[in-house]
């Protein structure tokens, strides 16, 4: 028998299980372990809340749970609990699978002023992220300035702009959804430090912008290249570069019943955030770009008002000690998956924050092919006995998939009317939910 660990409940974990389960058959014990009581990790916490479609793929990680020879172990901290190296004399093979849940920082002035979130903090917020869900960002300013033209810019641009109305089927968590109700933005500013042909906007993602209820897109129309270079983009960004076209011939008269405004301000890049005790603005070098294009500044700024700054500039894998890692691209140092004997990573713990939920399918399906190679049969460890063995003597509360489909079943019938669910944001609250 075959005993795999994966640690991390998100789509890299549970794709990474359910290759296991579809090459070793019944011959394979996998436990995936997560230090919140809640799976799913990026489906619940990452993905936006208006995105229902999206998060669905749940139901097919579901289905892998339920299975005879998959468990998850929630609530087990790895690094607090039990650690790698225990791990790895339990288990034949050990998958990290922890995403890259740590934003990456905007290294200027300013930036630790109160008022200015990274995305995942930001996110965490709306998403009910037990880590982030107390952040309470004041949204009573007019401005905000959000930092990135990646598919999180946009995330966080359309969650502010979207009417009450509109979120009314999303699982946006209450304390959002009530600080959307009174807050008094009336302009989103994404910064790009490149131009339209640099965004990193996919079009399904950039195209929901131009159909918001009370808020419009706008696009200086001199940022735009001459029409004929577009032909030189790949299909998909050709098509999100058709769309700032599109947001860019808006006529004045279909902006008058708008009162928020999305501007895309091209060829900025952050110089410093300024405030009095809290974010008041963000001095802005105009930039062009050099031969390789990357952006350079010109030496002439400007300084935007912001309210509050989102900084939507990528992410990063946590390090975990004794795991080789690659500062530089925020991921563990690893070749192909394997990190050292024994040790994999996949998903964005393997390649970095960039992809979509379904790019981390193959990641999944190749890592259980080196495991295959390398473990053969399996080599007689003790697995989840040993872990069971380990945690009860440690006190810990491990939560199972049964507990969470209680949990589940608790925030299914708390959901406001139209909502699919009143998320918990407190732990305490999620272990409480899965009764005696
Ligand atoms: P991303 O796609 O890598 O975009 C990061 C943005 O931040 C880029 O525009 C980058 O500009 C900019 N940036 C980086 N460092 C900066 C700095 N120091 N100053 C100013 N700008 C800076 O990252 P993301 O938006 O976090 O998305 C992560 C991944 O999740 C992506 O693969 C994304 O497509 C995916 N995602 C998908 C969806 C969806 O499909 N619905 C939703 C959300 C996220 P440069 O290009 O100049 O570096």
């Amino acid at each position: 028998m075959r005993q795999i660990a994966i640690i991390g409940s998100g789509p890299a974990g549970y794709y990474t299980a359910e290759a296991a389960q579809k090459l070793f058959g019944a011959d394979v014990a996998i436990d995936i372990i997560d230090r919140l009581p809640v799976p799913y990790g990026l489906i619940r916490f990452g993905v936006a809340p208006d995105h229902q479609s999206i998060k669905a793929v749940s139901r097919r990680y579901e289905k892998v749970a339920l299975s005879d020879n998959v468990r998850f172990v929630g609530n087990v901290s790895v690094g607090e609990h039990v650690s790698i190296e225990e791990l790895l004399g339990l288990y034949d093979a050990v998958v990290l699978a922890t995403g890259a849940p740590h934003d990456r920082t905007l290294d200027k002035d300013g930036a630790d002023l109160p008022g200015v979130f990274g995305s995942a903090a930001f996110v965490g917020w709306y998403n009910g992220h037990p880590d982030f869900a107390g952040i309470d960002p004041v949204l009573d300013g007019t401005d905000v300035v959000v930092v990135g033209n990646g598919n999180v810019a946009l995330d966080v641009a359309r969650i502010l702009a979207k009417t009450l109305d509109e979120l009314g089927e999303s699982d946006i968590v209450r304390h959002a959804y009530d600080a959307l109700e009174t807050a008094a933005t009336e302009r989103v500013t994404l910064l790009g430090r490149r131009g339209p042909h640099q965004i990193a906007m996919t079009p399904k993602e950039l195209g929901e912008l131009g159909r918001l209820e009370r808020a419009c897109p706008r696009v200086d129309p001199a940022d735009l290249p001459e029409e004929e270079a577009d032909a030189l983009l790949e299909p998909g960004m050709r098509k999100s570069v058709t769309l700032l076209r599109e947001f860019a011939a808006i006529p004045e008269s279909h902006r008058a019943d708008k009162c928020i405004e999305i501007d895309f301000d091209f060829f900025a890049s952050p110089l410093r955030i300024v405030g009095d005790g809290k974010v008041e603005g963000m001095v802005v070098e105009r930039t062009e770009l050099d031969a390789d294009m990357r952006s350079r500044g010109t030496g002439e700024t400007y300084t935007i008002p912001a309210s509050m700054v989102v900084t939507c500039i990528g992410y990063q894998t946590p390090p975990i000690d004794g795991v080789p890692y690659e500062h530089g691209r925020g991921r563990f140092a690893n070749e192909d998956g394997r990190i050292m004997p024994h040790l994999y990573c996949v998903g964005w713990a393997k390649r970095g924050p960039t992809g979509t939920i379904g790019t981390n399918r193959p990641d999944g399906y190749a890592v259980v092919d080196l495991i295959a190679e390398d473990i053969g049969e399996g080599q007689g460890r003790k697995g989840r006995v040993g872990l069971d063995a380990l945690l009860e003597a440690r006190g810990v509360d491990v939560v199972s998939f049964r507990d969470w489909q209680k949990i589940e079943q608790a925030e299914i019938g708390n959901a406001r009317e139209g909502s699919p669910r009143e998320k918990f944001v407190v732990i305490e609250d999620m272990i409480a939910a899965r009764g005696a």
